[in-house]
C-alpha cells in the first residue's frame, strides 16, 4: 500500500499514532492510523502486531491491517496499520463527557471491554495495559480494546521485576509476586470503571504521595480501591468481584459477564458516540501532501522505558520488592497525562 503520514492522533509511550493517507486520491473519511516508531525500538510494537494477527477478529478488539518499514527525515521506522477510532479514546471521552459517566453509560462501556477481555482471554493473552487511553470509540458505537505492546500469554513467566503498565492500575499479585496473568486485566477493569465513574483513579491518593506508598498499598496492605459510594448496589458487588485482593478469587471475565450487574439487558442497545469539534475528517487537511516528508510535525518518540528494573536475585520478599520497584520522585498522580509507565 502507498500511504503517507497524516496528522498526528495520539502519543503513547512506544510510539506515535497518525492517521494514514493514501498517496493518491483522498477518501471521504479516514480509515485507518498508523501506530510508529523507530526501528531500533520497535519491540512492543512487534509484539502487539503479532499478538493481534494470533487473535484474529473479535467486534471488541481493535483491527490491524499489516505493517511496513518507511525511511522518513529522522530514520527507519516500524509502522503498524490499525483501524482508525474515529472517536478517540475513552479518556478523551469521559473529559468530553464533564469527567465522569452515568452508571448507565459506564455499565455500557465496560461491558464491551470486558466481552474484548473474555474474548483475549480466551484465546490465552493477557492485556496487561487495560486503561481508559487504550478503550478506542468509534462513531457507529463500537468500543474496542487496543494497544497490545504489553500482552502476553497467560503463564508466561517474566525474567525480571518490572511494572507493566500503570501503577495505577496494577493488580496486588503484580506486585507481591511480579505475577501478570488473566486476573490482572479483571482488576484494572475495575480500576477503569472507578475512573470513568467518578472521574478519579481508583486509588485516591494524597498530594505528596511516591511510588513506594502506592505499592504499600496494593500489595501489602488491606486496603482496596475505595467503592463510590453513589454506585448501585449491583454495581458495588461488581467492583467487589474485580477487586478481590487474592487473584484466585477474582472473578474471571466471563463469570463477570453474567454478573447482575452487566447480565441485565437494559443495555444491550449500541449508542452511537456524538460528533465533536475533535473528530478528524480529511476535510482539515489544507495542503495536500505529497510525500513523507512532507509532514514536519512529525516527531518520532524516543521510547526509552525509564524506571526502575530490579535484580531478580536481590528480591526476597514483597517489601523487599517494592522498594526495588519504587524510585523517590514524586508524580502528579491526579494528572493522567503525567502519570509514570515502566515498562
Ligand atoms: P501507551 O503504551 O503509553 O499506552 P502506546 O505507545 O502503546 O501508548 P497507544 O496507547 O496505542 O500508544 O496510542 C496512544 C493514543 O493514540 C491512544 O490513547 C489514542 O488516543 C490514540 N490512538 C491509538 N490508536 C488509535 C487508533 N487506531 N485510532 C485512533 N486513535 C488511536
Amino acid at each position: 500500500m502507498e500511504w503517507v503520514r497524516g496528522k498526528t492522533i495520539g502519543y503513547g509511550s512506544f510510539g506515535t499514532v497518525n492517521l494514514v493517507l493514501p498517496k493518491t486520491g483522498f477518501p471521504k473519511s479516514p480509515l485507518m492510523a498508523v501506530k510508529s516508531c523507530e526501528t531500533g525500538n520497535s519491540a512492543s510494537l512487534e509484539n502487539e502486531k503479532q499478538v493481534l494477527d494470533q487473535l484474529g477478529s473479535c467486534p471488541q478488539i481493535i483491527r490491524c491491517f499489516g505493517d511496513d518499514y518507511s525511511v522518513e527525515n529522522r530514520g527507519k521506522f516500524y509502522n503498524l496499520f490499525l483501524e482508525y477510532a474515529d472517536k478517540g479514546s475513552l479518556a478523551d471521552h469521559v473529559e468530553r463527557n464533564g469527567g465522569r459517566l452515568m452508571e448507565s453509560d459506564a455499565k455500557r462501556l465496560a461491558k464491551s471491554v470486558l466481552r474484548g477481555l473474555n474474548f483475549v482471554h480466551s484465546k490465552g493473552f493477557v492485556h496487561c495495559d487495560v486503561k481508559l487511553q487504550n478503550v478506542l470509540l468509534f462513531g457507529n458505537g463500537d468500543v474496542k480494546l487496543a494497544d497490545f505492546g504489553l500482552a502476553k500469554r497467560n503463564g508466561e513467566k517474566q525474567g525480571r521485576f518490572e511494572i507493566r503498565g500503570t501503577p495505577l492500575s496494577i493488580a496486588p499479585e503484580s506486585v507481591n509476586g511480579n505475577v501478570y496473568d488473566f486476573p490482572v486485566d479483571i482488576w484494572a477493569l475495575g480500576c477503569v470503571f472507578v475512573e470513568m465513574f467518578t472521574g478519579k483513579p481508583a486509588w485516591n491518593l494524597k498530594p505528596g504521595t511516591n511510588m513506594a506508598d502506592l505499592l504499600i498499598k496494593i500489595g501489602v496492605s488491606d486496603e482496596l480501591p475505595e467503592i463510590p459510594r453513589e454506585l448501585s448496589e449491583e454495581g458495588k458487588d461488581f467492583l467487589g468481584k474485580c477487586f478481590s485482593k487474592d487473584p484466585n478469587k477474582r472473578w474471571t471475565a466471563e463469570m463477570l459477564l453474567d454478573h447482575p450487574f452487566m447480565a441485565a439487558d437494559d443495555d444491550e442497545t449500541t449508542v452511537p458516540f456524538p460528533s465533536t469539534p475533535s473528530q478528524c475528517c480529511f476535510e482539515e487537511f489544507s495542503v495536500s501532501p505529497r510525500c513523507p516528508f512532507d509532514f514536519p510535525d512529525w516527531v518520532s518518540t524516543d521510547e526509552s522505558s525509564s524506571g526502575a528494573r530490579a535484580n531478580s536475585s536481590a528480591v526476597s520478599s514483597a517489601l523487599d520488592r517494592i522498594r526495588e520497584l519504587a524510585f523517590d520522585e514524586a508524580p502528579n498522580w491526579g494528572v493522567c497525562g503525567s502519570w509514570i509507565s515502566l515498562r
